[in-house]
């Protein structure tokens, strides 16, 4: 097996040279593609104008932080009536212009912050040789697409707090897939109302024993079937138990 097949996959780029640190592993790589196409009129050149070095940080490797050096050409544009003169090479799926990471390692933090959070995650994201601060995995959570709810057929709905205690919203969520789906500003009957009736596939709603949801699911989705859901029940039959200790202790 070649030592290579260890390195992150570069889809478009040759390795010249890898280089060790006890904390760090530093990849210099330059792309091979003969030519380029211009991102405004599409005509391919291969006319080098400059050279850059784009220097994201990749996954870690054997508990080591791994940088990349890459070594990107800017093309001048061929097309005389283009506005754009020059142009810098596109590094197809493995990193954006100008991010700081790769995608993958984007991916990986996205993840470790929808998990642990803002604070907790960059304490992991340290550990796990991927350093990132808490103000920037919230904002790559934040950047996530959510889901598409098309297709959501049995739902399920609750409140979620912008600011315990003072601001709530509706967080709703496709129970068969396990995954949020939506959120809406405010917990109130017209706005869940109003998002079902943009969602007719929805056929079962899950959701607690109060009347905000209940109302908003019968006018909204008046079609489907409304359940309340185990935590909520659960809750309720607890919390009866605690009631009833109470009074026979009293
Ligand atoms: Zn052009």
């Amino acid at each position: 097996m070649s030592l290579t097949t260890l390195l992150p996959d570069l889809p478009g780029f040759c390795v010249e040279q890898v280089s060790r640190t006890e904390e760090t592993i530093t990849i210099t790589a330059r792309a091979t593609a003969l030519s380029a196409s211009c991102p405004d009129c599409e005509h391919a050149s291969s006319h080098v104008h400059s050279y850059y070095i784009h220097s994201p940080k990749a996954l870690p490797t054997s508990g080591r932080q791994v940088c990349l050096l890459l070594q990107v050409r800017r093309f001048r544009c061929p097309n005389p009536r283009c506005r754009r003169k020059t142009f810098a090479e596109r590094l197809s799926s493995l990193v954006a212009p100008h991010a700081q990471r790769t995608s993958w390692a984007r991916e990986l933090l996205r993840v470790i912050g929808e998990a642990v959070g803002g604070e907790g995650g960059a304490r992991l994201s340290h550990r796990l040789a991927v350093p990132c601060s808490p103000d920037t995995l919230l904002r790559l959570v934040r950047q996530a697409s959510l889901p598409s709810s098309s297709s959501v057929r049995v739902l399920g709905v609750d409140e979620c707090a912008w600011r315990k205690g003072r601001s709530y919203g509706t967080i709703l969520v496709d129970l068969e897939k396990h995954i949020p789906i939506d959120l809406l500003q405010d917990a109130s009957a017209e706005s869940f109302a109003t998002w079902l009736q943009t969602h007719p596939s929805v056929e079962i709603i899950s959701r607690d024993r109060g009347s905000t949801f209940a109302d908003g699911a019968a006018r909204g989705a008046p079609q489907a079937l409304q359940i309340a859901d185990r935590w909520h029940v659960l809750v309720r039959r607890i919390g009866a138990c605690s009631i009833s200790f109470g009074e026979r202790g009293g």
